[in-house]
């Protein structure tokens, strides 16, 4: 999301854009995305800076740490991101920002539940779809 500066009048300007996860370089080991990221944005200047408020919205697919199952979690943001402008600036792209935003709250241990309960030590069994055969308690 790039912001062209003299496009940002007095009142304001409003941008919503979707971008790919290639895009941000979002992906690891971890997380993964299937869908675009939306991104909405009311930027507001005062003289020499500039002001974005910014949601981030997106669904994000994970392997729980614990029972290796794939879950998904809808990532919702809202962050406010300041810029000084300089009389040079054309435009601001918003996209580094963004992308330390998400991944700032990646998480470490991704779990599908706090209540997941993991996998049997002993059979592998998803202990999260009830007990197992191999009368490990
Ligand atoms: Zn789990
Ligand atoms: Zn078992």
């Amino acid at each position: 999301m790039k912001i062209i500066i003299n496009q940002v009048s007095a009142e304001g300007l409003y941008l919503k854009e979707e971008v790919k996860s290639a895009q941000l370089d979002l992906k690891t080991d971890l997380i993964k995305f299937r869908s675009p990221l939306k991104l909405a944005a009311r930027i507001t200047r005062i003289t020499n800076a500039l002001t974005v408020d910014l949601n981030i919205n997106a669904v994000i697919f994970a392997d729980c740490s614990r029972c290796l199952s794939e879950f998904e979690w809808v990532f919702d943001k809202d962050v406010q991101l300041n810029y000084p402008l300089d009389s040079s600036d054309v435009f601001i792209d918003l996209k580094p920002s963004i992308r330390e935003e998400i991944i700032l709250d990646y998480p470490i241990k991704p779990l599908c539940s706090l209540n997941c309960k993991g996998l049997c030590v002993k059979c592998g069994k998803n202990k999260n779809e009830g007990g197992c055969n191999c009368g490990f308690t």
